[in-house]
């Protein structure tokens, strides 16, 4: 369990830091040209079918695009010692932690600042993108109910778009490592607020400054590539949700990656895991970064907190920060950054996302460890009731249905073994009558409402069986169909019916 690896791994990370300031400069050289009209995307002499195609290639996940915080830290690594011995939640270690535990909220004021090129229009970032980025940092940092982010710990934190300022600067926008040197023009004081600026950063997704070094400076930001910023940023999937702004407020706010300072696997254990790793202990070590969004990844021997917003999966694979994150961030607010917050004591509730249209309803997914079985259910109640217990999580929202009947939807039984203690779902009338006739399953209700067939905007779920288990797993997850069909114990049978990603 010692730290492994470090001579190589510190090497990949000057090498990562190089390459940053190098696609910064290269944008800056006139390579932004890559971006061009048409779909395809050409980076040093390669052809991607488009940019997200390169999002999605070893090139870009080598490249060290995806996050530039390991550059910032490592300019501070000479101080590693006196850092150290610093605040509860300085660089390099953790001390503390359960005194920073959410009581109050506190409100952070963001001042966004959109750099465009001269034209104007080369940069631009509308009102709706950045609206709906402080959309998604609130509902990720207070788990809003029924939000993407729903499934993870509320930190009582949360953000007001204080104000938005816009600039017509090529220089400043195609900017390298200068760029933190122009900020003295445009930082609203960085005392009082979060200063995001966005801008070109070539293939560079975002870096934040760090707390214990940055905090107050004229310099202290978080910095977005303009093509990343919002939800539903076009043309950037799979990093297209408005999570890298999340990712990047995480590390002004004191965190770092799961796989830490050095990589490798270091002692998980505390108080070993509080200076290293991520200094934080209940984040599982993870031996590297994670992307795409794996079924269920270990390495270190445990499972890898692949949905954490500081690991570089999907933006739509994460949703949580865990407890000792939140305690961190709230350290680092109380402690290097004591005048941002505002309104600490503001019972705002967490925030309610708007009703779906259309009357659709999320179906929410728990998982029983010690059963080995999920559970599907539309009820929010016991959906907290069950997560609040020792024998069931919830692990997040599986799919979008109707409550009630309406026209082209079909009725999905629910039948229950008492004998098997499991839930068998079906579309199909006969097979529930065949089921219910026999003595090992009941009809039990009709869950909810679905599309037999494909409709515009619909997804299948699809239905596994598992001959060893006895038992049906249900999934919309093409991903985890398909790994799950590959081994020995679930077999694929067939769509069970059509419902939607999301809440439309
Ligand atoms: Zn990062």
């Amino acid at each position: 369990m010692m730290k492994q690896n470090n001579h190589y791994k510190l090497a990949t990370i000057f090498v990562s830091a190089t390459l940053i300031l190098s696609v910064i400069l290269l944008a800056k050289s006139g390579a932004a040209s890559a971006f061009n009209d048409e779909d395809e995307f050409v980076t040093n002499g390669k052809r991607y079918s488009s940019y997200s195609a390169y999002l999605q290639s070893d090139e870009f996940r080598n490249s060290g695009g995806r996050c530039g915080f390991d550059s910032i830290r490592e300019k501070f690594r000479h101080r590693y010692d006196e850092e150290k011995a610093a605040l509860d939640c300085s660089l390099f270690q953790s001390d503390n932690l359960g005194d920073y535990f959410p009581n109050v909220i506190y409100t952070i004021p963001v001042w966004v600042h959109v750099i465009r090129a001269d034209d104007g229009l080369t940069g631009e970032v509308s009102d709706a993108l950045i609206n709906s980025q402080i959309d998604v940092l609130n509902e990720d940092y207070r788990a809003g109910a029924n939000t993407p982010g729903g499934s993870g710990n509320d930190a009582q934190i949360q953000f007001r778009l204080a104000g938005v300022s816009r600039y017509n600067n090529s220089i400043w926008f195609y900017a390298g490592e200068e760029i933190y040197a122009y900020m003295s023009s445009m930082a609203k004081d960085p005392h009082r607020y979060l200063n995001i600026y966005t801008k070109e950063l070539g293939t560079l997704l975002g870096i934040a400054s760090a707390p214990a070094e940055s905090a107050g400076q004229s310099d202290d930001s978080v910095m977005i590539n303009y093509r990343h910023f919002g939800r539903n940023s076009p043309d950037t999937a799979p990093y297209d949700q408005g999570r890298t702004t999340t990712h990047e407020v995480g590390h002004y706010l004191g965190l770092d990656h799961p796989w830490g300072i050095f990589g490798g696997c270091p002692n998980g254990d505390p108080p070993f895991c509080y200076s290293n790793g991520d200094l934080i202990c209940d984040t599982n070590p993870e031996e590297r970064e994670i992307y795409g969004c794996p079924y269920q990844p270990e390495s270190c021997g445990s499972l890898d907190p692949y949905k954490n917003y500081m690991n570089y999966t999907d933006d739509s694979c994460m949703d949580q920060f865990t407890i000792e994150q939140v305690y961190r961030m709230r350290c680092s607010l109380e402690n290097y950054r004591p005048n941002l917050y505002e309104g600490n004591t503001d019972p705002t509730p967490p925030p309610t996302p708007t009703p779906c249209t259309d009357g659709l309803t999320p179906v929410f997914r728990l998982y029983s460890e010690g059963l080995l079985v999920h559970l599907f259910t539309t009820d929010e109640n016991e959906k907290n009731v069950l997560d609040a217990g020792p024998v069931w999580n919830f692990e997040g929202i599986a799919w979008y249905v109707y409550p009630g009947p309406r026209d082209g939807v079909v009725p999905v039984y629910r039948l229950y073994s008492d004998a098997l203690k499991v839930h068998l779902y079906t579309t199909d009338e006969n097979e529930k009558n065949v089921l219910n006739a026999t003595s090992i399953w009941n009809f039990e209700v009709i869950a909810w409402y679905v599309l037999p067939g494909y409709q515009d905007g619909a997804v299948p779920v699809y239905r596994l069986y598992s001959d060893g288990l006895k038992k049906h797993l249900y999934t919309r997850d093409e991903n985890e169909k398909n790994v799950l069909n590959a081994t020995s114990v679930w077999v694929y049978e067939t769509i069970a019916y059509y419902a939607y990603a999301t809440c439309q």
